[in-house]
């Protein structure tokens, strides 16, 4: 179902008055935890003077230790809610247990399935069954033909408003948190109609070369990016290494559009 060759045409996804998919290019940006409602109104207060409309944050964290901040879960979706309404954004954020679906609708405009969760069936199963649009990341070690299988798992269930995001994958290089698949990009448009976007935060897990980074996503064919912001991001409960302050979100939108990249 997902096949460029079942259906030639792109497929758009809708979220208010944001057309994904249709040529524009999108931004999705936002902490990469919700911490508190402060912190949140304060990206979501940029978000807007940005003319960006889709706000991300993580309520329910899959962390790689117990011990690490687990997330706020139903009081971060309210935050990112609230947020969202007064500066009247969307949200978009990750839902990791198939039971918390129907928790999601309450709050969010987007579910996101995370790179660790991509081959839980489960979930995909119920991302299916839900009436959103779902951000489908790709496992960090999964082959683009299991990233369009899990994608197929969402569709097949009845949800054809699926979007695909490549936020690297696991190589032995150390320079970067992970590696990105410029070529993933190309060949998911080729082989789907879906949307594609770049995850340009955790792919490369640094702030000096996001510009260029994101360039190539867009250059590649990327209908948009994902990429953290966090007010303060040395004090940030998760990602503090990786997340960009807020002039350094302005001045990223301001380079993206001189460059005609963005509008
Ligand atoms: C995220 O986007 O919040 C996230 C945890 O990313 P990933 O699932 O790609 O690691
Ligand atoms: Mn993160």
């Amino acid at each position: 179902l997902v096949s460029r060759k079942r259906q030639p045409e792109n497929t758009h996804v809708c979220i208010g008055d944001t057309l994904i998919g249709a040529g524009e290019k999108t931004i999705v940006a936002g902490p990469c935890s919700v911490e508190t409602e402060e912190q949140v109104m304060t990206v979501a207060r940029s978000l807007k003077e940005q003319g960006v409309t889709l706000l991300r944050g993580g309520a329910f964290k899959p962390r790689t230790s117990p011990y690490d901040f687990q997330g706020l879960g139903e009081t971060g979706l309210a935050i990112l809610r609230r947020a969202a309404d007064k500066y009247g954004l969307k949200v978009i954020s990750e839902i990791v247990n198939p039971a918390d679906m129907e928790l999601a609708a309450r709050y969010v405009d987007v579910v996101q399935v995370g790179a660790r969760n991509m081959q839980n069936f489960e979930l995909l199963k119920a991302a299916g069954d839900v009436q959103l649009p779902v951000f489908l990341k790709r496992g960090m070690s999964a082959t683009v033909e299991e990233f369009l299988f899990a994608a197929e798992y969402i569709v097949s269930k009845g949800n054809s408003q699926v979007m695909l995001c490549e936020r690297g994958i696991r190589t032995y290089e150390k320079w970067t948190r992970n590696t990105l698949d410029i070529s993933a990009v190309p060949l998911l448009k080729q082989e789907s109609h879906l949307p594609v976007f770049v995850d340009i935060t955790h792919s490369i897990g640094r702030r000096d070369i996001q510009i260029p980074i994101a360039k190539a996503a867009l250059a590649a064919g990327a209908d948009g990016l994902m990429l953290e912001v966090h007010p303060d991001p040395a004090v940030a409960l998760s990602d503090a290494n990786q997340q960009i302050d807020i002039p350094q979100f302005e001045s990223f939108m301001d380079h993206m559009r001189s460059a005609g990249l963005i509008a």
